[in-house]
Order: C-alpha cells, then sequence, then structure tokens
C-alpha cells in the first residue's frame, strides 16, 4: 500500500439534479496519519466532497480510493469512516456513554455491552468527557457536546475521520482551544482525517497540509505557509492573510510597472520569481500588509484613514486609487489617521496577477 495516497480521490465530478457543478475534476491525496484541511468558502463543495467521501452522496464521476482499494460503489457503513458533523448530531434521549457506545452496539459488527463499554470508556477518556457519562447531551456545553459526537465518531476505530465545520457552533475561544485539542487527539489516535472549515487562520493551524477549493475547483493544494509566501493565484493570495493582502492597480508599459501614484522598474525585480515574461497592459500588484511599511523613502503615498490596534500590532489603514489598503506595523509605531505618510514595498515580497488572477511573479 502507498501511505502517501492513503486517501485518493481522482477526477472527481459532481452535478446535482438542477444542473448545478458543485464539483469540477477534483484530485487529490491525503498521507496516512495527516489532517488535512478543506478550506473555502460557503458554497465552493467542501461537505459536497466530504458527503462524497463518507458515501451519503454519489459522485456524477470519478473514483475514490481508500487505502489503494475503490470505494465508491462501496455502501457508506462499510467503508470505515467516522464522520463528525457542524451540528454533533447526538442522540438527545441517550447519556453520553450510551451515545458513544451506539455505533458499537447496531449493526453488523454488533458487540456484547461491556465490551462496547470498555472501548467507550477509552475513547471518552481520551476525549476528556468520562465526568459526563451519566449526562445527556443537552446538559453538556458545545465544547463537550463536540468531544462526544468525536468520542461517538472514533469508537469504531475508522480508517479515515471526516470533520464538516466541527467548531463552527462554538464561541471564538473555545474553538481555538478545541482546534488544538482535535489536533493532539487526531495525532495521538494516528488516524487519517479530513477536516472541513471556511476559516483560514483554523485550517493554517492545524492541517498538515491544506486544500483550498473554489467554485468546486481545487485553487492550491498545499503546506500552509506556501499560500502566504507562494499563492498560486490571485484568489488564493486574497483568500488567505489577514489583514488581508493589498491589491493595486498597475500598468505595464516601457519596462515600468505605473502605478497611480508610483512606478517599479522590472529590472528592479527578481527575474528569477517571473512565471512568465510580462507583455504590455494591466496588472495587479499584490503585497501583504507586513511587507508595505512607512519609510521617508517610500513611493506609495497614503493618507492614514484609520488604524486599529490588533493585539501587538496596529493595521494602518488607507485608501489608494480608490481602494482600501493596508500596513501592519509595530504597535509603538507613532502614526495616526490623518497623518500623510509614504510607503515603501519589499519588492522580493510582491505578487504581480493579471486581470484575470494569473499570477506572473
Ligand atoms: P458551506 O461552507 O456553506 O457549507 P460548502 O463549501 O460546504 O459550503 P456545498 O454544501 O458542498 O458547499 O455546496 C456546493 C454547491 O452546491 C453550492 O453552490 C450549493 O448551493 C450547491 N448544492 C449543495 N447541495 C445541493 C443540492 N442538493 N442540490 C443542488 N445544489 C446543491
Amino acid at each position: 500500500m502507498n501511505d502517501n495516497k492513503f486517501v485518493e480521490v481522482k477526477n472527481l465530478k459532481k452535478v446535482y439534479d438542477n444542473g448545478h457543478q458543485a464539483i469540477k475534476n477534483v484530485s487529490f491525496h491525503v498521507k496516512k496519519g495527516d489532517l488535512v484541511c478543506l478550506l473555502g468558502p460557503s458554497g465552493c463543495g467542501k461537505t459536497t466532497i466530504l458527503n462524497i467521501l463518507a458515501g451519503l452522496l454519489n459522485p456524477t464521476s470519478g473514483d475514490i480510493l481508500f487505502d489503494g482499494k475503490s470505494v465508491v460503489n462501496t455502501a457508506s457503513k462499510d467503508r470505515q469512516i467516522g464522520y463528525v458533523f457542524q451540528n454533533y448530531a447526538l442522540y438527545p434521549h441517550m447519556t453520553v456513554l450510551q451515545n458513544v457506545m451506539f455505533p458499537l452496539t447496531v449493526g453488523k459488527q454488533k458487540m456484547p455491552k461491556d465490551k462496547a463499554k470498555e472501548i467507550a470508556e477509552k475513547y471518552m477518556e481520551l476525549t476528556q468527557i468520562s465526568d459526563f457519562a451519566n449526562q445527556k447531551p443537552g446538559q453538556l456545553s458545545g465544547g463537550q457536546q463536540q468531544r462526544v459526537a468525536i468520542a461517538r465518531a472514533l469508537v469504531q476505530e475508522p480508517k479515515i475521520l471526516l470533520m464538516d465545520e466541527p467548531l463552527s457552533n462554538l464561541d471564538a475561544r473555545l474553538r481555538l482551544k478545541i482546534r488544538e485539542e482535535i489536533r493532539s487527539l487526531v495525532k495521538e489516535v494516528g488516524i487519517t482525517t479530513l477536516f472541513v472549515t471556511h476559516d483560514q487562520e483554523e485550517a493554517l493551524s492545524i492541517g498538515d497540509k491544506i486544500i483550498l477549493f473554489n467554485e468546486g475547483v481545487i485553487q492550491q493544494d498545499d503546506l500552509g505557509q506556501n499560500f502566504y509566501l507562494e499563492p498560486n493565484n490571485y484568489f488564493v493570495a486574497n483568500f488567505v492573510g489577514n489583514p488581508v493582502i493589498d491589491n493595486f492597480k498597475v500598468k505595464m508599459q516601457d519596462g515600468k510597472l505605473i502605478g497611480s501614484d508610483f512606478e517599479l522598474n522590472v529590472n528592479d525585480l527578481q527575474q528569477a520569481r517571473f512565471k512568465r515574461q510580462l507583455t504590455d497592459g494591466d496588472y495587479i500588484l499584490s503585497v501583504r500588509p507586513e511587507n508595505i511599511l512607512p519609510s521617508d523613502d517610500g513611493n506609495v503615498s497614503a493618507h492614514i484613514d484609520d488604524v486599529e490596534l490588533i493585539g501587538r500590532e496596529r493595521i494602518l489603514k488607507f485608501t489608494h486609487d480608490g481602494v482600501q489598503a493596508r500596513s501592519l506595523v509595530d504597535l509603538e509605531t507613532p502614526i495616526k489617521a490623518g497623518d500623510d505618510i509614504k510607503l515603501e514595498m519589499r519588492l522580493d515580497r510582491v505578487f504581480i496577477f493579471t486581470p484575470e488572477g494569473e499570477r506572473v511573479y
């Protein structure tokens, strides 16, 4: 078996009955034991893919292999997957213990009660819910209910764990805590996990790798840092990063990129970073807010509209060529709203895109 392709999705397509193409020829693979995040905006097809992997939905075409074997014709219950839903889907009339034991006490592999209880207790301990064994889900907090759902997904010792926005019903602080717990738990159990989220920070913080989708198409399948440092296209550059990247309209002419109040000589850019030679025409020059900073020698003029404090840093917000942009500076930087300043971009950290979003630098 090839552990690098423990889960393999090949040329997957899904057209819903109403003709909507939710998944357009998607291929990816997941390494055994990895926690991979499927990331993307609402409606990009994340849940559709998870439901197809789970066998809850049939693909229109394409193949799915678990551990080298095609499962497209395998019933959901025989796929050896655990599924954690956004809304937990616990049985309200059962206790925590009964909920966690439930999958072991039904179906073909039905096991004796005491054996089921023993396994359930092991996973309740791992997910730190043993103290609530005899309570009903309604008596638990959101975070505790989520742990019950995870324990219940793990008791059958599935090969693959699928989680659909498991943290979205929790408040911000709890979300941070539970996401760390989920990562350490799945690593401890060693289970290959696909985790759906629309939250880029969540994906960056827990994913061994991230697959970013938009409109049913993979935009980038990569390690987290590469979404930041080497985005494949304009969509990726703008989806990942907080504060969001700055985008300036420029025109290429006579070897120069000309913005509304600045010019860059193309020869000053790193030639090795060009994906192809630039022809004359319109482009978008993008730079992350930490790479465009106040400097007396800077060539971008900025009138500061507002200054926002975010923890140890400040965001200087300015309007440039009619579009809002940002510079991320230290807390101590003594710049305030209303100031007129100059900014300098780090040329080794800019990206250039075509108006269609193709990255050319
Ligand atoms: P969200 O984060 O909002 O849950 P998602 O990325 O999980 O979004 P999906 O639920 O996979 O997105 O939906 C992908 C697209 O397919 C959306 O445009 C959605 O409206 C459409 N869609 C989903 N289910 C159906 C269905 N049963 N029939 C028709 N279209 C559907």
